[in-house]
């Protein structure tokens, strides 16, 4: 008998060291920002930085960079393809729109295994059937879905291991950021700013997909944390509830958390940025409305914000803070960078949330003339915020002319940091907007804006520019244009270069000191998903997922007309330089 519980026991031991030996560990996550070997995680690296060292193509061999193999993604189904692929044990794992996502061979492209998740009537995504990326752990692949789900796969396999709903799609509810793991946690976001959800982060057992905590970005909202049998306790409320909403707007307060998070194993902070307060009509909410349009920093041992630095504080432009917030090490300090969508750039201490430097980094903004560093604050152009319907009509506010645009200075297109430059690489872009204001009540599943919008050129000259910025002194270093919007995400290497994708279809490369383009590709259709380089066997490899669509073409006012000419498409294509 003791015999028998003994070896059961040894059993039970072996079967969990086994569950966690197996495949990706947490080491192997805290490590991949250095790890070339693979592509563990999106951002190349839980923070973000989208740098890797690898510098066999460079500038003097990267015209001998040619296409290995393409894959596609086949179906009706193609719309904007945002996802960054993954690899990892000879596989690449790249999501795709309409929530589906694709195992295949890393050396060849033929396809191992397919995932289509079946998405219900009635789905509510605001901006394209898009998909970011998965994230590995353990045997697991795991991603989102459109109708707030999140799925957890056999790597080898495609077999369903775990499915968790997140919240109800009815509701307005929808995923589509590649989730991130830190500190043994899969840490995700919700998206539906724009159907009036309630923002939060919450954390689970990636194995298991069962709930560790919650956090809410609405102040008023209570959080909550689970044991390891399931039971749920209070774990504190968001904020100080009355202090920035007034009346129950709290309850139905937006600040979608939609593009995910970044994390910094040296602070033990998550990062996610928060989306648009709701409704957009800000004569509705007088206050600040947190935590919407800000930055919020969560202790992930403990699931409570440590510190939150909002970028734009009762935004009446639905200029969502969810961009990235990428940490870099900087004399001695941990700083993180942010490219908001209002068009400044943040610099940020990430122990504390103290502001360092704020800057433009569009050439146009008009709602703000500066952000104050001593208060952190915009300093406001009363002009240039929509009117009140009250005060006229009822029915119809003042219109105004703003800029930057809502699609923003800068949207969910990932940038890079390279730590060899000291410089950000950000896809930007220069366009305005006619906005108003209406006045609307909250419909559970109706879109909650009360406003109304025309997306505006500035000129007729390009609207995309990829800058590098230089965090210190606020100077544009150099600007590479482009015709249409950019939308895709970039990459930066220790080749000194800078890889990025644009909407007519290249993946491009230039010099990441000068900005001069040295290598492009056409892929085919518009590029809007971010590049990643990774090694096997002393060869470099470079991917991108190609395939126009996202918010431009449907939210795009003027400027989707101008940009209606360009193809829709769905694949994955792999580069290597020619022997
Ligand atoms: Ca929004």
């Amino acid at each position: 008998m003791r015999v028998k519980l003994l070896s059961l026991l040894v059993t039970a031991a072996l079967s969990s060291v086994g569950a966690q030996a197996a495949g990706v560990t947490d080491q192997m996550i805290a490590d991949s920002a250095k790890s070339t070997n693979e592509v563990l995680t999106w951002g190349l690296g839980t923070q973000g930085q989208r740098y890797s060292p690898l510098k066999q193509i460079n500038e003097q061999s990267i015209g001998r960079l040619v296409p290995i193999w393409s894959f596609s993604f086949g179906g009706e189904k193609q719309r904007g393809q945002e996802s960054q692929p993954l690899v990892y044990n000879g596989k690449m794992f790249v999501t795709a729109s309409y929530s589906r996502i694709y195992a295949l061979d890393v050396k060849t492209g033929r396809k191992l295994w397919k995932y289509e998740h079946r998405l219900p009537d009635g789905i509510m995504p605001c901006c394209d059937v898009i998909n970011r990326g998965a994230a590995l752990y353990g045997n697991l692949v795991i991603f989102a879905t459109l109708d707030a789900q999140l799925v957890a796969l056999n790597q080898d396999t495609g077999e369903v291991v775990w499915k968790e709903k997140i919240d109800d799609y009815n509701a307005g509810y929808s995923a589509s950021a590649a989730p991130l793991i830190a500190g043994g946690l899969l840490l995700t976001g919700v998206s539906g700013g724009e159907f009036g959800v309630v923002g939060r982060v919450e954390a689970r057992d990636p194995m298991t997909g069962k709930m560790v905590w919650s956090r809410p970005t609405v102040e008023g909202h209570m959080g909550y944390k689970w044991d390891k049998d399931g039971n749920k306790t209070e774990n504190g409320v968001s904020g100080t509830p009355g202090q920035t909403w007034p009346g129950d707007m709290w309850k139905t307060g937006g600040a979608a958390t939609w593009l995910g998070g970044t994390y910094n194993a040296k602070t033990g902070l998550a990062y996610f940025g928060t989306g648009n307060p709701a409704p957009w009509n800000s004569h509705m909410r007088p206050g600040d409305n947190l935590f919407s349009c800000s930055t919020v920093a969560i202790d992930i041992k403990t699931g409570q914000i440590v510190w939150h630095y909002q970028g734009t504080p009762n935004d009446g432009w639905d200029f969502d803070g969810v961009n990235e917030f990428v940490t870099y090490d900087e004399g001695g300090k941990i700083l993180g960078g942010k490219a908001d969508r209002n068009g400044f750039f943040y610099v940020i201490d990430a122990k504390n949330g103290h502001l360092e430097n704020a800057f433009p980094f569009v050439k146009k903004i008009t709602w703000a003339t500066g952000i104050d560093l001593k208060t952190g604050r915009p300093n406001f152009v009363p002009e240039s915020r929509p009117g009140d319907p009250t005060a006229g009509d009822g029915k119809k506010g003042s219109t105004v002319f703003n800029a930057p645009s809502f699609l923003g200075g800068k949207n969910q297109m990932p940038m890079a940091y390279s730590p060899e430059t000291h410089l950000f690489y950000v896809p930007s872009n220069e366009w305005g907007m006619e906005i108003w204001n209406e006045p609307v009540t909250y419909k559970k599943g109706a879109a909650y804006l009360g406003s109304g919008f025309t997306i505006k050129t500035l000129d007729d000259g390009p609207i995309g520019h990829l800058r590098a910025v230089d965090p210190k002194t606020g100077k544009i270093v150099w600007d590479t244009p482009n015709n249409a919007p950019l939308w895709g995400g970039v990459l930066t290497t220790g080749g000194n270069l800078v890889f990025w994708g644009t909407p007519e279809g290249y993946l491009q490369a230039a010099d990441a000191k000068t900005g001069k383009v040295v290598w492009k590709f056409q892929t085919g259709s518009g590029v809007v998903a971010p590049p990643i380089t990774w090694q096997d066997k002393g060869e470099q490899y470079v991917a991108v997922v190609s395939g126009w669509g996202g918010a431009v073409p449907l939210w795009g006012g003027d400027v989707a007309k101008k940009v209606n000419f360009l193809e829709q498409g769905g694949s994955v294509w792999v580069f290597k330089l020619m022997k």
